[in-house]
């Protein structure tokens, strides 16, 4: 290892800007920037090392113009941000919601190079984005728009490149389409271009409940940890999309009490446990909650504030916040989304003594099983469904206990010792690499 050490508990020699340059200014960067800042300043990272990670290497704006199906044209904004390609290529997901902008879209991908190098990933981490609301869009408009989409930003994409990945408003069809477009400008099919795509075109086996089946892997472990016995457990899901009702299927499969879950929509609640599989049929049907017959309709903030032992938060950033941290009646917040904590939410959490598994680990389930499709894809083949999981497992088990360790020994929450662990990685690797030129 060249001359780097983890130094810990020392004040910095330096004082750093905590300016972030107005391109990416957003509430979402000043959250992740200000979890690394504080954990670059706990062991005193190397100052040049700490500018550079402060920001994304590349950021790219497109402009896309799109017929619509009545005929006009809309024209509308995407981005695609690579932090960082000291380990290897980027790893990250594209999202497709209206508040979508640069600044999320850097932070995010900040994030992705923390959760992918906290894993031992070979990735830096990326993030997409197209400001779109596909909820009212129809397939046709939401097929040429990522086709489209994929078009302006194929100079940064390719297996070695940068790999997409599903994520919020985004699924296995939107992937396929990215995967078709890429395809047919090589001229021979790539499917190692993008990872959580459809199991027939060289998806993997287990993608889609990757990162729920992750999560509850980790809530059980620090359960373990906290003393917590299954049995009288109860849990609460914020977001019924991928992440979240997946979710509320393994904690209901492991015997965990779900007694609330919400959609953008609304919250249901039951205090009996709602039946899981149920609230999944019934969502399928209906794509909203409004209306589950077996249980009382409450909001997303009630949601939040239930007593219940595992608050799961599965939807959108800064859902746990000033306003509500105080009020939240939970032993443990797991994360499934990306960010769904702000830094002042955070500070009250830790006041309060409620335990939390930070999302760069609770939620790193979905990129993990992304590398296990990518590696398929490259060796073109493909692994049975038992031994992927058990892959899953392995990793996501063996990184929650090197940070529970590494926070028990230096006397730090989860988060930061995840972060310490992560930025560690990309620490060393830039300080072998050198500078070029
Ligand atoms: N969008 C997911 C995340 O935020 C998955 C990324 C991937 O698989 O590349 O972790």
């Amino acid at each position: 290892m060249m001359g780097w050490k983890l130094v810990t508990n020392k004040k910095s020699p330096l004082t750093y800007m905590t300016e972030i340059p107005s391109e990416f200014d957003s509430p979402t960067y000043r959250d992740v920037l200000s979890q690394f800042d504080a954990a670059a300043e706990w062991f005193c990272l190397d100052p040049n090392i700490r500018k550079r990670l402060r920001l994304p290497q590349r950021a790219l704006c497109v402009t896309m113009p799109i017929r619509m199906d009545n005929g006009d044209v809309h024209v509308f904004q995407g981005f695609r941000g690579q932090h960082d390609t000291s380990l290897g290529p980027t790893k990250g997901g594209i999202r497709y919601h209206p508040d979508v902008n640069l600044g999320e879209v850097a932070a995010l991908a900040m994030n992705m190079t923390w959760k992918c190098s906290l894993a031992g990933l070979p990735y830096g981490g990326a993030k997409g984005g197209i400001r779109c609301n596909p909820k009212n869009m129809s397939r046709r408009e939401l097929q040429r728009l990522t086709r489209r989409y994929t078009a302006e930003i194929f100079p940064l994409i390719g297996p070695d490149h940068d790999i997409p990945a599903p994520d919020v408003g985004t699924d296995e069809h939107v992937m396929a389409w990215i995967m078709d477009t890429y395809s047919q400008q090589r001229g021979y099919a790539v499917p190692g271009v993008v990872t959580g795509k459809p199991i027939c075109i060289g998806g993997s086996l287990g993608r889609e409940e990757a990162t729920g089946r992750g999560v509850v892997y980790v809530a059980l472990e620090a359960m373990k940890h906290l003393g917590i016995k299954i049995d009288g457990t109860t849990a609460v899901v914020q977001g019924f999309g991928n992440v979240g009702s997946i979710s509320a299927r393994f904690l209901s499969e492991a015997g965990i009490k779900v007694i609330g879950v919400s959609d953008s929509t609304c919250g249901i609640y039951n205090s009996n446990g709602l039946n899981i599989p149920d609230v999944i049929a019934y969502k399928k049907a209906k794509h909203t909650l409004d209306g589950f017959p077996d249980g009382e309709i409450i909001t997303n903030e009630e949601l939040l504030e239930l007593e219940c032992t595992v608050v799961i938060p599965a939807a959108l950033s800064g859902q746990i916040k000033e306003d509500n941290a105080h009020r939240l009646k939970c032993r443990m917040v797991v994360e499934g989304a990306n960010n769904p904590t702000t830094k002042e939410g955070d500070g009250i959490l830790k006041d309060r003594g409620i335990y939390v598994i930070p999302d760069i680990l609770a939620n790193s389930g979905g990129v993990i099983v992304s590398y296990f499709e990518w590696v398929q894809d490259l060796q073109k083949y493909f692994w049975k469904e038992k031994e992927i999981n058990e892959k899953l497992h392995d990793i996501i088990i063996t990184a929650f206990n090197r940070v529970l360790r590494f926070s028990l020994s230096e006397n730090i929450d989860m988060r930061m010792a995840s972060m310490a662990i992560a930025i560690r990685r990309l620490a060393d690797a830039h300080l072998a690499r050198g500078l070029y030129p």
